[in-house]
């Protein structure tokens, strides 16, 4: 459920009819809906009612001072993956005490930022970076709160790039090897455990492989148990998927019965990372149609709709042959003839493209078009390539609009860069 709907043809977000923030900021934004990041984090949240829980944010997915500001107001937390991230996550007013930091590069300058702000706790990913923890908790003199990343060896059937939990990933300590890491932390001086963490996945569409996770990890919270290690903070890490255009991934409310009824014994405090089932549907990246044309060269003729918005602004389509619907901000009427087309961007990759071989109706030239389902790795993900600045980023709340990410420029393109 969100709130970009078409009334009297003409598409909404929240109050604000689409057009009219277009002719103000200019075309590509991303355009969000407060209503709607609210009315996510409370569903996802409120799902975990009745059991000690914190939601995380997964900051990577939309990194918007102002969204982030959004879910801290809400009581939630980060999960960060950078030191950027942890920057930002204090910026937009998230306490320290419900930041998470995952990741498996953690650098020395990075671990000492999240150290001096005091986080709840670091998810190691590789024997290397606890002892390298320890030795910077051990030169600050102070403690630093981990748990171990599980690689619990689950297949979570999703994109290959987005599945973590795989024994061949990146990602991790297998089950196998975590308990010795966990009794070398145990006698670590500068390094208190206090959690177990694990996240398998993003867009999964299926609980299953979420439970089996789980219930690997729960097993080995078995096995620390009877090391008289005792963990505070059972971390299960994000990857709810949601629809981009014919998915079927399990309600937020349905995801959180499901891991409730599996830690019905279980006495800590779960921690959820969720980005994408957040921010995904919350957002639209909107774009202006610049030109259409159609070549007749080849074995059938080709129909392209070129936009001002690019692979550069949005990743996914060119990265993960990611589907997003695409409306016209202008409603076509029921029986206006529809042809195949690709939606194309103006940067000089084949690869890049918004859609191919999409139905779409007539569109003309100065025509606004609206790409779906944006609001989670799309301007996180955005790049500068072609030299194109990063576009506006927008926040409407009923019927107002704020430009809470100013269009860059020209100048802001060459900031740093030496001329000699
Ligand atoms: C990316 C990531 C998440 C968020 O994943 P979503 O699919 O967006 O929910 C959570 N935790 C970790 C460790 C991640 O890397």
């Amino acid at each position: 459920m969100n709130y970009f709907t078409y009334k009297n043809s003409i598409l909404y977000c929240e109050d604000k009819p689409v057009q009219d923030i277009a002719q103000e900021v200019g075309t590509p934004f991303y355009l969000y809906s407060k209503a709607t990041l609210q009315r996510h984090f409370d569903a996802f949240d409120s799902g975990f009612t009745g059991m000690k829980h914190q939601t995380c944010f997964a900051v990577k997915a939309c990194s918007n001072l102002s969204i982030l500001n959004v879910f801290a107001k809400m009581g939630g937390g980060a999960d960060i993956v950078s030191g950027g991230e942890l920057f930002r996550a204090m910026k937009a007013g998230i306490e320290p005490q419900k930041i998470i930091y995952s990741g498996v590069g953690k650098t020395k300058t990075e671990i000492r930022q999240a150290l001096e702000a005091g986080i709840l706790m670091f998810n190691v990913e590789s024997p290397q970076e606890l002892g390298r923890i320890q030795e910077i908790a051990a030169e600050m003199g102070c403690t630093a709160r981990v748990a171990f990343r599980i690689n619990p060896d689950v297949d979570p059937k999703t994109h290959a790039y987005i599945s973590t939990g795989l024994a061949k990933n990146k990602f991790g300590i297998p089950v196998d090897e975590a308990l010795q890491e966990y009794l070398r932390a145990k006698e670590m001086e500068n390094i208190e455990i206090v959690g177990v963490s694990c996240h398998i996945g993003s867009q999964l569409t299926q609980i299953d492989p979420f439970i089996e996770a789980l219930r690997k990890v729960k097993n080995f919270v078995g096995r620390l148990e009877q090391e008289d290690i005792h963990i505070q903070h059972l971390d299960l890490g994000g990857g709810v998927g949601i629809v981009y255009n014919d998915e079927q991934p399990p309600h937020p409310t349905d995801y959180a019965a499901a891991i409730q009824a599996e830690l019905q014994d279980m006495d800590c405090t779960l921690i959820l990372e969720p980005g994408r089932v957040i921010t995904g549907n919350a957002g639209i990246l909107v774009t202006e149609v610049q030109y259409t044309k159609v070549n007749r060269g080849g074995e059938k003729e080709k129909r392209f709709i070129i936009i001002d918005a690019a692979m550069n602004d949005l990743t996914r389509p060119s990265l993960y042959k990611a589907f997003h619907e695409i409306l016209p901000v202008q409603e076509p009427a029921e029986e206006a003839p529809r042809h195949e087309v690709d939606v194309v961007g103006p940067i000089c990759e084949t690869g890049d493209f918004m859609a191919r071989d999409r139905m779409m109706p007539d569109i003309q030239p100065g025509e606004l078009l609206a790409v779906m389902s944006c609001g989670a790795y799309g301007f996180s993900m955005s790049s500068t390539y072609n030299s194109r600045p990063k576009v506006a980023e927008v926040l409407v709340d009923g019927d107002q609009f704020r430009i809470i990410r100013q269009r860059e420029s020209y100048e802001d393109l060459v900031r740093g860069e030496d001329l000699p």
